[in-house]
């Protein structure tokens, strides 16, 4: 069972502990929180050889997730995606140990599904009846599938320009959809502004605390596929900062678990941005500790169409802790990476995925990643939704 015991504010700013049986989003000082475990208790009786009874979903690893109510998680079998050795996509970079979570794999086509698996879950235990979220897409799709699983109502908040897909997949689950001018910035103030006075469950990207933990399994998942063993990069497409968070998060839980043998090294992070968008790659070269909001943020990459993040300085403090780095790459790559990953790999990417098959080859070039070194590159979401992108 969970091992849950408090929420903590991410930006240490001396604010008590909070308690998660009670709906809790944001830290008085307007940080993210983050959920705490009494891991040294769960290593006493949580062993790694215990995964091999447990169904193949995030799941697995529900000691390190929040509890959930009488009627089990709210679940469709998100998680425990393949970590694909790509041997022919390797070969064309030169490297013999390059893998793919494939994350389009999940329920709803996207990773978003296991933020979505978590929070929901919790929302439902606290007796939320509706949840709402603003979203480039798959977080909205993700939202609304796993409310009408739970018998929740959703109340979703786009870009007025989203791909039609997300739009459709979104009323299939019964959601109700609102298209708004703007960014998800933008979406982000029209879903607080409609949901704060009617008592919505807001479902944010790091405005509640256990998206984050959905997305961290990734990491104990690629730990678990190697053999408790670390690649040496993990390359990561990134937006509200999720991913990287919940995962740089997720080595340290499972080192405390003591599953990684004593001197393991972390993977190294890196983050991967569109050109026209790019607030983390250039808060990362300039040194700071937090992002200046991007202006007139542009890609065809929905997910990275984020121009602020308020969870950046977690994110910074990741690439900087872990000896990463993050890289901006054109859309006009991505779109053209897309293509090659899925002719060497019959793997279906989003442009997000691909964006990590570019920086992975800049990397290459500049000497920062060497041909021998175990890579993992992450894709984040199937190419279905974003076929416009290919007819062109
Ligand atoms: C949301 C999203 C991202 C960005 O993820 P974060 O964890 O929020 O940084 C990347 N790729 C796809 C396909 C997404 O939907």
């Amino acid at each position: 069972m969970s091992t849950l015991t408090h929420l903590e504010c991410s930006a240490a700013c001396g604010a008590p502990l909070l308690d998660p049986d009670r709906v809790q989003h944001l830290c008085s000082c307007g940080a993210p929180l983050l959920a705490r475990y009494d891991l040294a208790a769960a290593a006493n009786r949580w062993t790694r050889e215990s995964l091999r009874d447990r169904p193949p979903t995030m799941w697995r690893y529900r000691e390190a997730l929040p509890p959930f109510d009488g009627a089990g998680p709210v679940t469709l079998g998100e998680g425990f995606t393949p970590l694909a050795h790509a041997r022919r996509l390797g070969a064309a970079v030169g490297m013999d140990r390059l893998y793919i979570k494939d994350e389009s794999d999940n329920p709803t086509n996207s990773f978003k599904a296991r933020g979505m698996s978590a929070a929901v879950t919790v929302a439902r235990r606290l007796g939320a009846t509706t949840v709402s979220v603003p979203s480039a897409g798959n977080a909205a799709n993700a939202a609304a599938a796993y409310a009408a699983h739970a018998g929740l109502a959703a109340k979703v908040f786009m870009p007025r320009d989203v791909k039609t897909p997300f739009i459709r997949e979104c009323e299939l689950y019964g959601a109700e959809v609102t298209l708004v001018d703007g960014l998800i910035t933008d979406a982000g103030r029209a879903a607080a502004e409609a949901g704060a006075p009617r008592g919505w469950y807001d479902v944010s990207t790091l405005k509640e605390p256990y998206r984050v933990e959905g997305k961290k399994t990734m990491a104990y998942e690629i730990a678990e596929q190697l053999g408790w063993e670390w690649p040496d990069w993990m390359i990561y497409p990134t937006g509200g900062g999720t991913g990287i968070v919940g995962m740089w998060k997720a080595c340290a839980e499972l080192e405390a678990l003591g599953w990684m043998p004593a001197g393991t090294r972390r993977p190294r992070m890196v983050s991967v941005q569109a050109e026209g968008c790019a607030p983390i790659v250039r808060a990362f070269r300039d040194g700071d500790e937090r992002a200046t909001p991007w202006e007139n943020a542009r890609t065809s990459a929905d997910g990275l169409r984020v121009p602020r993040a308020i969870g950046d300085f977690l994110i910074l403090r990741a690439l900087r802790d872990s000896g990463g780095t993050a890289v901006a790459v054109s859309d006009a790559d991505m779109i053209a990476a897309m293509r090659e990953i899925g002719a060497a790999e019959g793997i279906s990417a989003a442009p997000e995925g691909g964006a990590t098959l570019v920086a992975l080859r800049a990397l290459l070039d500049r000497g920062t990643i060497a041909p021998a070194d175990r890579v993992v590159l992450f894709n984040t979401g199937g190419a279905l939704k974003y076929l416009d992108l290919l007819g062109i």
